[in-house]
């Protein structure tokens, strides 16, 4: 498959690489020197693989690297993400007019899969509810606007074609016709198929150029056969400069390419693949997401997974910095009181639920939840003074004793709540510190 022999290369690399310690300078060359053999020979373009290990090659030796993080799984995550890079970053949708119809152009080398993606994008367009006209604008091969028709058909989309028999018509003509065509029979998106040649011409370019310029379209998609290993930097330069393409299609996914042009286009012509094709089948189109096709090519998923496990465990090993800050911190009785209030709110609830069906047993719990228990606690508090609130060691028998007359309850309910505030207090800390709290009654969890 597409990118098979690249990722076992990768993968050898990756594996190649220590575990512990940190890498050395020579690691580093070691290894970029191995991902460029690699991408050369899966015929990814010189200028792209020279920028792509240079960008590797710096950041594995800076001070950027994700420390959460081996030193073999430093290596694979920066690759990673220069790949996502290289492949356009992120990922890029076909991008529909305001004022319909939006214009789609079709440009690319005879063979690339122009007109098999036209009925792909059609065939798409009609399921998310639009009316796609095709337009057939490839009248230099003589089987051409056939073929498209048959494509057509096949995508149950609609077509504008010159009629048979009137001789070879002026491709321009026909796409402007086209467009006015859509205009007036109400087609949201047209869809241009020209011509393509075996090879880079002046003249398919200048055509392609003054399709361009007579339908001014919305999106300008370059069809690129991932098949054609080191031609498809000339190419995509010659189409880049020749038309201005807005993005690109890569076809053939399905194939055996080695890879090389689908990692050499974005980057050399500076403009996103938007879609892959793989296969011959109407249905077999993908949009193209940048990061999904360099973990498929760096082969990793297993390697992704656990470097996104070790970057949580060091999420973690955050948290529990945080959180025995927290527990220096005390925990008042304000805060008691405000949790207090939190679980007041369920008592509301209470009335909600009971009218839900089948929730008998969570009623039965909630009707022994005390509401008058809270406004109590909450009396009681409202009764210390904010020193008393803040340290509850200074509570002696009188200031019980006065708490108690002030919120008309008995010194031992005041007791039982310090007791209480006390305990929870306790179990905060044992959280806040990480630990697994033993809630009375419930032994150790
Ligand atoms: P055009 O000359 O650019 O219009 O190219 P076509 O659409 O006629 O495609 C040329 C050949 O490639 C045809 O035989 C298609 O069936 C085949 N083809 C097109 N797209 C794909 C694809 O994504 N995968 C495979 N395997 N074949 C494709």
């Amino acid at each position: 498959a597409t990118f098979g022999t690249l990722s076992e290369r990768l993968t050898d690399t990756f594996r190649n690489l220590r575990t512990k310690g940190k890498l050395s300078p020579a690691d580093v060359d070691g290894t970029v020197r191995e991902i460029r053999r690699a991408l050369l020979d899966a015929d990814v373009a010189l200028q792209v693989v020279k920028e792509f290990t240079a960008k590797v090659r710096e950041r594995a030796l800076g001070d950027d690297v994700n420390k959460a993080l081996n030193p073999a799984q430093q290596v694979v995550q920066i690759v990673n993400e220069e790949l996502v890079g290289i492949l356009g970053g992120e990922q890029r949708r076909l991008e529909l007019a305001k004022t319909p119809p939006t214009v789609i152009m079709l440009a690319g080398l005879q063979g690339s899969g122009k007109t098999t993606f036209a009925g792909k994008l059609a065939k798409r367009l009609e399921k998310d509810g639009h009316t796609p006209l095709l337009v057939a604008a490839d009248l230099q091969r003589p089987n051409a606007v056939n073929q498209l028709q048959v494509v057509a058909e096949r995508a149950g989309a609609a077509i504008y074609a010159p009629e048979p028999g009137n001789g070879v018509g002026d491709p321009v003509k026909v796409s402007r016709d086209g467009v006015e065509h859509a205009r007036r029979q109400q087609h949201d998106v047209v869809i241009i198929d020209t011509a393509g040649r075996l090879g880079v011409d002046e003249e398919l370019m200048k055509q392609a150029s003054d399709i361009r310029g007579a339908t001014r379209p919305d999106e300008v998609l370059f069809v690129i056969d991932a098949m054609i290993g080191q031609d498809a930097v000339n190419t995509a330069k010659a189409f880049q400069e020749g038309v201005d393409v807005t993005g690109i299609v890569l076809s053939k996914l399905d194939g055996d390419a080695r890879g090389g042009a689908a990692l050499s286009v974005a980057s050399v012509t500076g403009r996103p693949i938007i879609f892959a094709s793989t296969g011959e089948g109407l249905d077999d189109l993908e949009d193209f997401h940048p990061d999904r096709m360099a973990s498929r090519i760096l082969d990793l998923g297993d390697v992704l997974t656990l470097i996104e496990q070790a970057q949580e465990a060091f999420d973690e090993e955050e948290a529990q910095k945080v959180a025995e800050k927290l527990a220096t911190e005390q925990f008042t009785l304000e805060d008691f009181l405000e949790q207090m209030q939190q679980l007041k709110k369920m008592g509301s609830m209470k009335k909600m639920l009971g009218m839900l069906p089948g929730m008998g047993q969570m009623k039965q719990q909630l009707d022994d939840f005390d509401e008058r228990e809270i406004d109590r606690t909450e009396a009681i508090i409202r009764s210390m003074t904010p020193v008393e609130r803040t340290n509850t060691k200074i509570l002696n028998g009188s200031r019980r004793l006065r708490i108690a007359r002030g919120s008309g309850v008995t010194v031992t309910d005041v007791n039982q709540l310090v007791n209480r505030f006390e305990q929870a207090a306790k179990m905060m800390k044992t959280v806040a510190r990480g630990g697994t709290p033993n809630i009375p009654g419930m032994g150790a969890m």
